[in-house]
Formats: C-alpha cells, structure tokens, sequence
C-alpha cells in the first residue's frame, strides 16, 4: 500500500517538498495531500512590493505554479482553503478545516511535512475593524491593498509601521504609486538589518526620495472617520493616513506544532535536524519561516524567514521523504533589497552579532564606485567589512550603492561561506573591466583596508 505525505502550507517550503518527493516517488508508492489555507500555491510573497508598485502588472505573474499544475503534472491533492486546525501525532492524523465549503475532514499521514511559514507580527491597535489597515504577507493581502488604493475616495497618504526591509520596499512601492508616504519606525533608524552607519545611508536614500521618516516613534492606535483610518496615533500627536501597511516584522508559525508536541527551539521557530527532519517524533519534517537554522559563523540557532531559505530546505526535505539523501548546512544572512536605485547587501554577522558571539575584530568602510570613475554611470558604493581580529577571517559584509551593489554582496557570500581571511580576499581574481568595475573592484578595496585595520 501506498504510504500518505500531507503537507501543511502550500507556497515555498511546503511545495518544494511535495514536489521533490514527488520525483522520488510515484503515485503507487506515495499519495500526496497538500493542505494550503489561502487561494494559492507557490506564490512569490518576494513579489508583493514589486506589484503594488505596478512594476508587476499581474498577480498571477507572481503564482510561480498553481494548483491545477500540482494535481496535473505532479499527482498531488492540492486542498486549497482548507485550514490545518490540529495535529494528532498518536493517530498519525490532520484535522483540517474547509473554509469554503465549511466542514471539517480529518486525513490520515505516514509523514507529516509542517511547512506553515510564519506568522507578520500585528498590534492590537490593528485588530480594530477600522478599514484601510493591511499586512502584506500573502497574495490576498495584496489584492485586499490594492482593491483599497483603488477604490474611491482614493487613498493619498499612506503611513507604513515598521522599517524592516518589507516596510522600505512597501514605502518604496506607495511612493511610486503616486501616494505621500511616512515611515514610522519605532528604533532610531529603519533597517536593522544593517548595521547603524550602513542603515543611515539607507535612511538618508529614504528622504531624498520623499518618505517621511518618524524614527523612534510608536504607534499606538488608529484613528477612524466613517469606519476608514484616519491617521494612526503616536505620543508626538497623529499622523494622517488613509491607508495604513504593517510591516512590523514576523514570527514562526509554530500554535499547531507547538500543540502536536513538537520541539521548538531557542528562536521560537520548529526544531529540525540538518535533514529538516524534526527530532523526536516518527515520520514529521519541518522547512522555511516556521524553523530555526543554524547561522554557520555564529554557531548559534537563528530564524531567518527568507524564501531562498525556505525553498532549499522544502528540497531537501522532499528529497529525504522520497528516499534520498540531503541535508540543509545552515545559513549565513545574505539578503539584498533596494530603495528606487539604491541598493543594499549584507551577510555574516553585523557588529552586534558578532558582539554577541564573543568575537573580538575589526570593521572598516571603504568607499568606491561601481564602475571605473571615467566611465559614464560611475556611481558611488559603501563596502562594510568585518573581520575576527585574531585569524582576519571575515564574519561579516554590507554593501549600499547606487548601482551594481546588490548582487556583489554574493562575492562576500562565498568568501564567508568558505572560511576566507580578508587578507586571503585582496588577491581574489574578479572581474574587471570599465563599464564594470574600477581597476580595483570595491571588494578588494575593503578587503584590503582591512588587512590594514587588522596590522595597526
Ligand atoms: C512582502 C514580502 C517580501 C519578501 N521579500 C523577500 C525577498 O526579497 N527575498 C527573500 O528571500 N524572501 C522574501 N520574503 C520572505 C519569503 O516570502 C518567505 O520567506 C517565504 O515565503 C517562506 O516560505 P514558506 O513556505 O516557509 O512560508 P509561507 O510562504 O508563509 O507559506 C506558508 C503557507 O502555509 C499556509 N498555512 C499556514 N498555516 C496553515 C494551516 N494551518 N493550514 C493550511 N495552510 C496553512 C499559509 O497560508 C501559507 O500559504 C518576503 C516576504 C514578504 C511578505
């Protein structure tokens, strides 16, 4: 008889795995039932901001393969609007309810993939019914944002809460839909993600663009006028908005595992071992925004809810379930974004991690350009760069510039996955050429700026 995967979640994590285990396995010797709450399947979240703004015309552009897909080419019982409500690891059992057609069925599994993602943090004040407040977490979120933005009276000023990345993009894409826009944040500056002297050059991009930035402020409640948002309310006084976008963050997705008995780990997020198997319990797998990881130059367990995360440990979950061998080696933080032409990079460790693992080194920043500086289009460029004081091996890198920034923060990617020392780092072969890179790329400036900080 055919064992029986079903998988909780339907995007990235959950998906990845469903289909990996599908190629190892078919029909006869694995059924497979994919439960997904929403209207969707492997949808790019990534790909909100980019929508909202209009730079993606279409939603479907963001599905990257729907549920008719899934049951066609890969066999497998996509369960659309039906909401896992409990996990009963005894009888091997899901309770899952039909949001559409009401009910509830219960479905039998042999392995169990838990790939629920995560959970956008939301205040109280945000659970009023005042209309114009939304989270931009799924597709439905964004449909419900840009049904708003289109209705009349037409929102003109938006006010976004939080100055995480997907707030800066949100801002970003309000902005170039024409609407006034202000950030509240309610650290000194938005980006924590980059360290204080790499987030002010994004703070700075910010405002010459026309964001409004309200640092070290919070909000703590909405204002309403006929049932429609007003202005949200801070202890500096309110601050007019007609539609109001949350990004303050997100946790793992952990209430059913967390009920079914599963470990959780220092993060909050689902323990699993290097095979995404989660340890303890027979036959049950966990991937993307609702596990920890492993940060590989800490050593410490981290939740870093990224889909490039997600999408490898769903493969090597589903190659495990369907047979094979895979294991997921941790995370490093890379992530890039942009704000209009700025853009942004980091990865490792930011002075504060690396503060918090004990590490003594050094940090320099070097300025460049992104191209030879004759070239037309040379545009200024910041690389940050941390490195153990004892060994020189780096630990951690940011990069903000005007062009061609983004994507070189994977050059640092690989030398700190692979253990490099910055002095190793100065003799890297790169490629040069003027439209492309001064003769010294940006790099190999840092690197060996730190070489320098590294001798005094
Ligand atoms: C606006 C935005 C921009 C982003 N940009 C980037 C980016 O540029 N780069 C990057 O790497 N990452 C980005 N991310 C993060 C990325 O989208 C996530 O890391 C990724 O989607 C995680 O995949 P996942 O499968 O783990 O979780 P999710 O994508 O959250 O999928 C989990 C699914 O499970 C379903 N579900 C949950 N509970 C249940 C239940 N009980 N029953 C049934 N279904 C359930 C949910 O409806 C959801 O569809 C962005 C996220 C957002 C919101």
């Amino acid at each position: 008889m055919a064992e029986r995967l079903v998988v909780i979640g339907g995007d990235a994590a959950g998906m990845a795995a469903a289909s990996q285990a599908r190629r190892r396995r078919d029909r006869t010797e694995l059924e497979i039932v994919a439960f997904e709450r929403g209207h969707f399947t492997s949808y790019s979240a990534c790909g909100i901001p980019y929508w909202v703004s209009g730079v993606v015309s279409e939603r479907e552009q963001l599905v990257a393969r729907d549920p008719a897909t899934f049951r066609e080419r890969f066999d497998i019982d996509v369960r659309l609007r039906h909401e896992v409500t409990a996990i009963d690891p005894e009888r091997r059992e899901v309770v899952a309810r039909d949001l559409a057609g009401g009910g509830q069925v219960r479905e039998r599994y042999d392995v169990l993939m838990y790939a629920t993602g995560a959970t956008p943090v939301r205040p109280e004040w945000a659970a009023d019914s005042i209309a114009g407040v939304f989270g931009v977490q799924t597709l439905d979120d964004g449909t419900a944002l840009l049904d708003w933005l289109d209705r009349e009276p037409r929102p003109r000023r938006a006010v976004v809460v939080g100055g995480g990345y997907i707030g800066v993009e949100m801002a970003e894409a309000l902005l170039q839909r024409g609407l006034s826009v202000d950030l509240v944040e309610q650290a000194d500056r938005p980006m924590a993600t980059m360290d204080p002297d790499m987030a002010d050059l994004v703070l700075d991009a910010l405002r010459r663009i026309g964001v409004g930035i309200r640092t070290g402020l919070t909000v703590t409640g909405l204002r309403e006028r006929d049932g429609r948002v007003a202005a949200v309310v801070t202890p500096e006084g309110p601050i007019p908005a007609d539609v109001v976008v949350l990004g303050l963050g997100v946790r793992p997705n952990t209430a059913l595992a967390e009920a079914a008995g599963l470990p959780l780990g220092p993060t909050g997020g689902v323990r699993t071992d290097r095979r995404m198997r989660v340890p303890g319990v027979t036959g049950v797998w966990a991937a993307g925004d609702c596990v920890e990881t492993l940060h590989r130059v800490s050593g410490l367990p981290v939740h870093v809810p990224l889909g490039t995360h997600a999408n490898k440990q769903g493969r090597v979950a589903g190659i495990n379930i369907g047979g094979g061998y895979a294991t997921f080696p941790g995370v490093i933080g890379t992530a890039v974004t942009k704000v209009c032409d700025l853009e942004v990079g980091r990865t490792g460790l930011r002075e504060r991690d690396a503060l918090a693992a004990g590490f003594e080194f050094v940090s320099v920043i070097a300025e460049s350009t992104s191209r030879a500086g004759y070239y037309p289009g040379a545009r200024p460029m910041t690389v940050k760069l941390i490195a153990e004081r004892s060994s020189g091996r780096l630990l951690g890198a940011q990069i903000v510039g005007w062009s061609e920034a983004a994507k070189r923060i994977d050059a640092l990617a690989v030398a700190l996955w692979n253990g490099m020392t910055v002095d190793e780092m100065t003799s890297l072969d790169l490629g040069y050429a003027p439209p492309y890179a001064p003769v010294w790329d940006p790099v190999l400036i840092a690197a060996r700026k730190a070489v320098d900080a590294l001798a005094r």
